[in-house]
């Protein structure tokens, strides 16, 4: 990974000074595509960049992998986009990437959805896309968090959940309200605790309720990301590596 990458990945991608989360919003105009959206995120220097162009590489990346990839175990996707350097430490292409891990595995191992049909790369597209509709910052704007929403968008798409699908729905509610109550922890965002949240619940929940394996759920006290994070909550958090220390 790149210095400058390291040192910019909590903050504001074009001068790197720390992000304000403010409590309100304000209407802000990208500095890429001059698009105006109202957020209360913003650069104290004024450089605000829009949730699309700020995931723009890392969203291509994770279409690139649903055409590409051969991992049968979502981990081992996970592991992929959160080391490629089109991932920003955090930023709203983390809510593409538990449909993009859980849904890759399935295809993969030649897992059909439940009505028969097999998982294509467009499922996977699919999912990318819905993850993608959930704007960054919004498990502390709205309650829920988009990561975790991701365990429900997988399970959505593999059981052919609509909102006129009582039983379906139900089911892809219980996956993210198991990804929610693991991030119920009290403790500052972390795009990549979160992300193991929304794995670790779809994968229990297909396991539990579909008899679907696809393999190593993330691992307590493995987190390889924690020095990059200024956030990092150390301890407090399960995926901390305890050894680790600096
Ligand atoms: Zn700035
Ligand atoms: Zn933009």
């Amino acid at each position: 990974m790149a210095k400058e990458q390291t040192e910019h990945n909590m903050a504001c991608m074009v001068c790197g000074t720390q992000l304000v989360y403010d409590k309100t919003s304000q209407e802000q105009e990208c500095i890429y595509c001059g698009s105006t959206e109202a957020s209360p995120i913003y650069c104290p220097d004024g450089h605000f960049v829009c949730d699309s162009c700020h995931s723009k590489d890392a969203i291509a990346f994770l279409e690139l992998l649903a055409e590409v990839d051969t991992s049968t175990e979502p981990i081992d996707v996970v592991d992929k986009a959160l080391t490629h350097p089109s991932f920003k430490f955090h930023g709203p292409e983390h809510h593409s990437l538990v449909p993009t891990a859980i849904l890759i595995a399935m295809k993969n191992r030649g897992i059909p959805k439940t009505d028969g049909v097999q998982i294509t790369p467009e499922v996977v597209l699919e999912g990318i896309r819905r993850g993608s509709k959930i704007p960054g910052g919004f498990c502390g704007y709205a309650g829920t968090c988009g990561a975790c929403v991701g365990s429900g968008v997988a399970v959505a798409l593999y059981i052919g959940s609509t909102p006129r699908s009582g039983a379906e729905r139900k089911i892809a509610h219980a996956a993210t309200t198991d990804a929610m109550h693991l991030s119920m922890d009290g403790l500052r965002r972390c795009c990549k605790r979160a992300t193991y949240y929304g794995l670790t619940a779809a994968m229990n929940l297909l396991k539990k309720e579909f008899d679907i394996d696809l393999g190593a759920i993330p691992e307590v006290g493995a987190c390889k990301y924690s020095e990059r994070n200024r956030d990092c909550e150390h301890e407090d958090c399960i995926y901390f590596q305890k050894e680790s220390t600096k």
